[in-house]
């Protein structure tokens, strides 16, 4: 089975492709071999909604089994923000620096005890033109921890430098990569999917 992976990120794509070696008969191929396929619009007020519509409107539009995902980072005492506007939490998107700004800003006046958060990644599988038909399946993935009143390490993006893991002393800008990626929201996510599928093509082996 040709799996296609919603995004354009080479480096999405390897990290799912590795994640996912042992299913036997997957080929993932990512967004970049499909050039014409407009870009979602993830408009939707939940992960779930926003990896769903992605998930769907890809497949249907390209005609092969895909897996797509959102993620962000979900602050307790913020009622949830940045949740799904993480990338944009400042205005423009993907600023991660003016993200972290806000961040800071926003939690100011909050105890230390009270800065709890977690990365959500939700992944969605969608297979219109065969057994799921219009069902979208979902699984989810979550790391919690504790956002600090100032950032640390170089390494990971987004929010990492503000991150600090339960029971860990490094944020995840601290940690090495490997070690971020075998721990995090993606990794649990994508556990579970890869679980999923392994069912799915055993039961349906015709989407081998
Ligand atoms: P996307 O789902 O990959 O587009 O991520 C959405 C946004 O959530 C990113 O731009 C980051 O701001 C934040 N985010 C998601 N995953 C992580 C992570 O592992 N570390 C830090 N920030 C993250």
């Amino acid at each position: 089975m040709r799996l296609l992976v919603a995004t354009r990120n080479a480096g999405k794509v390897r990290e799912l492709a590795r994640l996912f070696a042992d299913l036997e008969g997957v080929e993932l191929v990512g967004l970049d071999a499909y050039p014409d396929v407009a870009d979602v619009v993830e408009d939707a007020d939940t992960f779930e909604g926003n990896a769903a519509k992605k998930a769907f409107e890809v497949a249907e539009a390209v005609g092969l089994p895909t897996v797509a995902d959102d993620s962000g980072l979900v602050v307790d005492a913020l009622d949830g923000a940045p949740g799904v506007y993480s990338a944009r939490y400042a205005g423009g998107h993907g600023d991660d620096d003016a993200n972290n700004d806000k961040l800071l800003r926003e939690l100011e006046p909050v105890a230390d005890a009270d800065r709890t958060g977690r990365f959500v990644c939700v992944l969605a599988f969608a297979d219109p033109s065969g057994p799921l038909g219009a069902e979208v399946h979902l699984e989810d993935g979550a790391i919690e921890g504790h956002i600090l009143r100032e950032a640390r390490g170089a390494g990971g993006f987004g929010y990492d430098p503000l991150f600090l893991p339960i029971g860990e002393t490094r944020t995840t800008a601290e940690m090495p990569a490997a070690e971020k990626n075998a721990i995090s929201h993606r990794a649990v996510a994508s556990g579970k999917m890869r679980d999923f599928l392994r069912g799915y093509l055993s039961d349906h082996p015709k989407r081998r």
